[in-house]
């Protein structure tokens, strides 16, 4: 088994003088980036010049919650602190998207600047609540919300816009062009517009905003006035009109549509916060979101036809501006809308616009290109080769389709001569995972007790179900694996079992399931994944870690917790240990206890584990030190070649080779480099009865006269032995 200490034991992370999420990452490049000043050239990355921007423009707060695409924005943040102590900028790691919409509430009565940062759409639906009652008061410093458009192919998360939530509480959305002095102008815009029209704005950043990489000419940072450098001596006076309360909120809804809403019609066109891109047809048009304004550019100039249609660049997608539309579209005879992703808004708003305005040009837009899912180079260039066609008969476009489809045809070659599509490659557990051994164990008590209904969650045990575990019946939203068991469990002969990760925990878990379920007296099994960060999202810090980014200590601790919530059947048990991890699940499926009964599943994340020690191995060999670590091994003679070590832990280390015993023509199992020495395999083929080919090997650098002398006599021993 690893040779990991238990959780209360394990060091505590060096916190250095800078604050950071964990111990082994650097952002040490970003941080000189933000302290940039006037006229110096920016070079880096979408969601880092957004970082810029937003100190630049003067903010008090910042505040988020992890999730790609736009952790990066809070975890470099968390390493500057010695930059936002000199600003008196406060930096609020939130533990969910909610308490960080909540944040915003210092602009409903300061002139402050605040900008908070989640995934979407997953955290724009937790901060849901808290956004409704911001926008509907609305600010008087200026709310920026920079949410995550985690949306298309590489996303992780279910597909839906944030745009629904723009529309219904009447909040700006801003979707910048890919390029990132847009990016810059947009944020510090943006933050101009909130205030003008006293409303939070939302700027939305696909990953390919976040991660394309330009320049621009940095401006220095700004220290706000009112910060945690300049305090404020009183409150504000009581103003009834800007609480979220009837009857305010009747006169705060009209307030929206008949003063905010015109207002930022007005900023948009006076600052010229959309684009336009000049073309030489008059009778041609096309209108897209900025977000993928480069996608579409780059097919234009594909079918070679770039600077032909003139383009509307909204780097604002609500509100629309219906007289920029009606005279961008007035005298056409075709406009294309270019929007990616369901339902079509902005498509369905731009025809009631020119309808209203009594214009006729014709609209395509989701007719040529898809109404779902992402808007590929490969799928613009089709819409638009169809738009084209259909508006434009006049443009040849002979040979630009000719390569479009021989591009085509050769993919569909390639993969025929392969046999058929590339199989998938689904995302795995890391090597050693921690998380790993539960669901061996899980596979374990299934043998036992048959097929369970497992409610899973968010996190990187959700991998658990794919292959080879396929332990999984739903995933409702993070830290709902608990809740979402709720009218499962009554209905059910054997027990649930829900599986929820720390981050989960502290996110949602705790309340929405854990509370509930005690109060509701459900007879469920909950397992909590205690591996001490939200690795999934780049291991950042969260309540239980071994470490605060402030004080290196650690904030809670969760079997202290459900004990306090009144859980009386609660076991924490090492993951790696996969037999008392068998033992521990069997009697929870089987106990007389018809409450709630939680397993805390305590190992560290390997990913950050090995990211912490291998600083500390390195310098300890370099100092001459002894060191020893673990590897485990298959014994050729031995393995059956059977696999079930393979189907039962699914380590990527794990794999086959060709068997040496020339009678055997089933390959056998081997561990490779990547082993990290975790034990799983041993662990699973102890408890499951397997074959006993795993063999545990200790590699000793450094080693001493003694280490050496022992090597020898055993090496001669086995040489006798084996009859050399
Ligand atoms: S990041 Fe950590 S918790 Fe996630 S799969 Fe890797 S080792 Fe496991
Ligand atoms: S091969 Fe075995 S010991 Fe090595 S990392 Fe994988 S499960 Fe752990």
């Amino acid at each position: 088994m690893l040779d990991q200490p238990a959780r209360q034991d394990r060091p505590v992370p060096p916190v250095p003088a800078v604050q950071r999420t964990n111990p082994e990452r650097s952002f040490a490049e970003e941080v000189r980036a933000l302290r940039l000043g006037d006229g110096e050239v920016f070079r880096g990355e979408g969601i880092l010049a957004v970082t810029k921007a937003i100190l630049q423009s003067g903010v008090a707060y910042v505040g988020g919650y992890q999730g790609a695409p736009v952790s990066h924005l809070v975890d470099v943040l968390v390493e500057s602190q010695d930059l936002l102590d000199e600003l008196g900028v406060h930096l609020e790691t939130c533990t969910n998207e909610s308490s960080a919409a909540a944040l915003l509430g210092a602009s409903i009565n300061y002139p402050i600047r605040g900008c908070v940062t989640w995934k979407s759409i997953v955290g724009t639906n937790v901060a849901a609540d808290a956004l409704s009652n911001l926008a509907s008061p609305g600010v008087i410093g200026g709310a920026l919300i920079v949410v995550g458009e985690d949306y298309g192919e590489g996303a992780s998360v279910i597909q839906e816009r944030a745009h629904a939530f723009a529309l219904k509480s009447s909040v700006w959305l801003m979707d910048p062009r890919p390029n990132l002095a847009t990016i810059v102008r947009c944020t510090e815009q943006a933050f101009e517009l909130s205030e003008a029209t006293n409303t939070p704005v939302m700027m939305e950043l696909r990953i390919r905003a976040c991660h394309v990489t330009g320049e621009f000419v940095a401006k220095d940072n700004r220290a706000p006035p009112i910060s945690r450098n300049a305090r404020l001596a009183e409150p504000a006076a009581h103003d009834y009109s800007r609480i979220s309360h009837p009857p305010s909120t009747y006169v705060q809804e009209k307030l929206k549509v008949e003063v905010r809403q015109p207002a930022a019609e007005r900023f948009i066109v006076e600052r010229g916060l959309n684009e336009l891109l000049p073309g030489r047809r008059s009778d041609l048009g096309i209108i897209v979101q900025g977000g993928i304004a480069n996608v579409l550019l780059r097919g234009l100039d594909r079918l070679e036809v770039e600077g032909e249609v003139p383009t509307l660049v909204l780097n604002v997608t609500h509100p629309l501006v219906p007289d920029q539309v009606v005279e961008f579209c007035r005298g056409k005879r075709a406009v294309l809308v270019v929007e990616e992703g369901a339902p079509d808004y902005i498509e369905q708003a731009l025809h009631a616009i020119l309808r209203k305005h009594d214009v006729s040009t014709r609209l395509y837009g989701k007719d040529v290109l898809a109404m779902a899912g992402e808007y590929t180079a490969e799928l613009v260039t089709e819409g638009l080769l169809k738009f084209l066609s259909q508006s434009a008969n006049d443009i040849d476009l002979s040979r630009p389709r000719e390569r479009f489809e021989a591009a085509r045809a050769g993919r569909a070659e390639a993969q025929r001569l392969l046999g058929g599509p590339l199989p998938l490659r689904p995302p795995g557990f890391c090597v050693g995972c921690p998380e790993r051994p539960v669901f061996s164990a899980i596979k374990l008590l299934e043998r036992e007790v048959g097929k369970v209904h497992i409610s899973s969650d968010i996190g990187c045990h959700s991998f658990a179900t794919l292959a080879p575990f396929n332990l999984g019946n739903s995933i409702l939203g993070f830290g709902m694996s608990l809740a979402a068991a709720g009218a499962v469990a009554p209905v059910m002969q054997k027990r649930t079992i829900s599986v929820m990760g720390d981050g989960g925990f502290w996110h949602n878990g705790l309340l929405s399931g854990v509370a509930s379920a005690m109060f509701n007296r459900g007879d469920r099994v909950l397992v909590v994944m205690q591996n001490g960060y939200t690795s999934a999202t780049g291991a950042q810090f969260i309540p239980n870690t071994s470490g605060n980014r402030r004080d290196g200590e650690t904030t809670s601790d969760i079997a202290a917790t459900l004990r306090a919530m009144g859980v009386k059947w609660l076991r924490t048990v090492r993951t790696y240990n996969v037999a008392t991890m068998l033992a521990t699940l069997r009697e929870a499926m089987r106990s007389d206890d018809n409450g709630l009964k939680v397993i805390v599943a305590d190992g560290e994340c390997q990913l950050a584990r090995q990211r912490r020690i291998r600083p500390q191995v390195a310098a300890q060999l370099k100092r001459g030190e002894r060191v020893v670590r673990a590897r485990y091994g298959v014994d050729d003679e031995v393995c059956t070649g059977d696999h079930s070590c393979i189907r039962l832990s699914g380590c990527p280390s794990l794999v086959v080779k060709p068997s040496p015993d020339p009678l055997r023509s089933d390959p056998v199992a081997s561990v490779n480099n990547g082993c990290v020495g975790c034990g799983l395999c041993g662990e699973v083929a102890d408890a499951a009865v397997l074959c006993p080919s795993f063999y545990k090997a200790e590699i000793v650098q450094n080693p001493t006269w003694w280490d050496r002398l022992k090597a020898k006599v055993r090496g001669a021993a086995i040489g006798m032995m084996a009859g050399e």
